[in-house]
């Protein structure tokens, strides 16, 4: 596994839950509105973290933390992801995986084994736009296959869509939702120019809070429950 970084405590990461957070390096995708490059672009890659400290952290900590949640970059990218996860459970711990569903066998084997409690996948977008949103190869396939997993699991679960003006068309909500359809939870992410993959995100934008306000109107009707962050 490589770590790159570690969020020691967290309330917002694992929704409900005290948690830390596990950011593991090297993503299949190049999502210009990333604000985690250090975990994304091979000349920017932090020092991967001792696998030793950090379950030693996590043994410390058992009294004090719920949950913890694996992030990236794209964690399922990692080979030794499930028996990572299987230790952590292994702990006691409630486990929460963030992916963009570009692994669908480790998904469903992690699924299948009980091995994770809460999984939180981004939906890139509508998929006419997935290869340009991504600016990698993306095999749709997958991506439907995850979505499908995801949502017919029964365990917790969100699907979430950061939203960049210059990308997202109104109009493609419906599509969105249309490939969610049914699922548990939807969150719609305002982007903020930062730190990002793509210098030139600095310069995009988002829509207003009004505008939001109708996009989780429309998302709402395919999901039972849509917030807005
Ligand atoms: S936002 Fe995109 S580039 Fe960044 S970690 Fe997620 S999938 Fe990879």
């Amino acid at each position: 596994m490589l770590i790159g970084g570690m969020q020691k405590n967290s309330l917002i990461d694992y929704p409900g839950k005290v948690s830390a957070a596990l950011f593991t390096i090297g993503c299949n995708m190049r999502c210009g509105y990333c604000h985690n490059p250090e975990l994304v672009l091979p000349e920017r890659y932090a020092n991967s973290m001792n696998l030793d400290e950090i379950f030693d952290f996590l043994e410390a900590r058992k009294d004090k933390l719920d949950g913890i949640v694996i992030s990236g970059g794209e964690p399922t990218m990692q080979p030794d992801l499930y028996d990572f996860i299987k230790t952590i459970k292994e702990m006691g711990y409630l486990v929460k995986l963030d992916t963009q569903g570009t692994n669908s066998k480790i998904l469903k084997k992690l699924i299948e084994d009980k091995l994770i409690d809460f999984v939180a996948m981004d939906v890139k977008g509508p998929l006419d736009k997935y290869v340009m949103l991504a600016a990698r190869p993306v095999d749709l396939d997958t991506i439907l296959e995850s979505i499908s997993i995801i949502r017919d699991s029964g365990i917790d679960h969100e699907f979430r869509t950061t939203v960049v003006k210059e990308q997202i068309d109104p109009s493609d909500f419906q599509k969105i939702g249309e490939l969610v359809k049914g699922a548990k939870r939807f969150a719609l992410q305002r982007f903020r120019p930062g730190n990002t993959v793509s210098p030139s995100f600095s310069r995009k934008t988002t829509y207003s809070d009004e505008e939001f306000e109708e996009f989780k109107e429309i998302m709402s009707k395919y999901v039972k429950e849509c917030v807005v962050h």
